[in-house]
């Protein structure tokens, strides 16, 4: 499951993609690595594992992995090729959510593309390139379904329907993840693989003093306004200082946070927000005194394929698993208590693994 990081050149998704990498490095319950240059894992902090690593003291404490991509080379045009265009935007179709990054931060010596920031129009021109590519997907769709409209039969004449109301929507600048579908057409823009039907999140890239001030920033009001109406994620930070914080010791850090009136690092609850904007729900694995492991898994996952997510072979030879949710093991005192309370319970591969569930699957090797 991957985030991908848009925005316009100069935005500050490179500084912020660092950032959350070498947050990753220098901590050490949550190594990061790098796949390639523009991507990187970031693993989710995370109360319940830390909980269950203390009562398990295991050699090796896994957190759940979130992959992040930096997308930069989008620009006006790219859905025409301007750029490196029609790369940068089959990057983004191979990623199952967006952080849109917004320039806010004003740098006379940082060229701003646009000219002036204007956070909400620097939007539209990234939504623009990605509506142009999503027409493109649907007249190449019509094409098919028209000639389907010969065999007379009437599912090809309601496909041609929601086709063109897709497209009205769009050509009117609304995403397909703000229209709204019926079941039909949900499942045709699920075939079709949208570039707008993709969850987003929006990152405010600001000044530290723009931070402080951020009710007086009109700019910042609309975007908020923007966000709002399509009950979007907005978290303001600036990707400048928290690169610098990295390096810092926690007391240090912590002098600098109140500075600027912040509670946390902007990272971690970007991090946070990623790993709820993919709408994943975690499960436990605990492997004697050797790992105890995060997993993330989309909701509705049937337990057999958790399973196959620790390991193959646990798919393959998946005979039921012992399961108790992370509530009740906190509540009982562990797994004793939770067993003698009859919280643990027997399932067979069809149960569907809720967030929080800890699990121990019986198999054939
Ligand atoms: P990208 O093109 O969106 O990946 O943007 P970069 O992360 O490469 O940033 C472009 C330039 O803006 C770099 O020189 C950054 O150091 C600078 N930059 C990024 N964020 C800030 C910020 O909050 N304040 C200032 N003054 N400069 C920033």
């Amino acid at each position: 499951m991957e985030l991908g990081i848009i925005g316009l050149p100069n935005s500050g998704k490179s500084t912020l993609f660092n950032a959350l990498t070498e947050a990753g490095i220098s901590a050490d319950n949550y190594p990061f690595c790098t796949i390639e240059p523009n991507i990187g894992v970031v693993n989710v902090e995370d109360n319940r594992l830390e909980k269950l690593c203390q009562e398990y003291n295991p050699e090796d404490c896994t957190p759940a992995p979130i992959k992040f991509v930096d997308i930069a080379g989008l620009v006006e045009g790219a859905s025409k090729g301007e750029g490196l265009g029609n790369k940068f935007l089959s990057h983004i179709r191979e990623v199952e959510a967006i952080i849109h990054v917004v320039r806010f931060f004003e740098d006379e010596n940082v060229a701003h593309v646009s000219g002036d920031i204007d956070p909400v129009q620097d939007i539209k021109i990234i939504e623009n390139e990605l509506i142009e590519a999503d027409l493109e997907t649907l007249r190449r769709r019509q094409e098919k379904t028209e000639k389907m409209l010969k065999t007379g039969e009437d599912k090809y004449k309601e496909e041609m329907k929601i086709i063109k109301k897709i497209e009205q929507a769009l050509e009117s600048g609304i995403p397909v993840r703000l229209q709204k579908l019926n079941d039909n057409a949900r499942r045709l823009a699920n075939e079709l693989f949208f570039l707008t039907d993709k969850p987003v999140l929006y990152v405010a890239n600001m000044s530290e003093q723009q931070l402080t001030e951020l009710n007086n920033i009109e700019n910042f009001q609309s975007l908020k306004n923007k966000a709002e109406n399509e009950e979007a994620e907005l978290i303001e930070l600036s990707a400048v200082f928290e690169l610098e914080l990295i390096d810092l010791e926690t007391d240090e850090k912590e002098i600098f946070l109140n500075e600027l009136g912040l509670e946390e690092p902007g990272l971690k609850k970007l991090i946070q927000a990623g790993y709820e904007l993919l709408d994943l729900i975690t499960f436990y694995t605990v492997a004697g005194g050797r790992e105890v492991r995060a997993t993330p898994i989309p909701e509705g996952t049937e337990i057999i394929k958790a399973a196959g997510k620790i390991h193959s072979s646990m798919e393959e030879g998946f005979i039921r698993a012992e399961v108790v949710n992370f509530k009740d093991w906190d509540s009982f005192d562990g797994m004793a208590g939770a067993r003698d309370a009859g919280k643990v319970r027997i399932e067979g591969k069809d149960y569907i693994v809720e967030d929080g569930d800890i699990c121990h699957f019986r198999f054939k090797d």
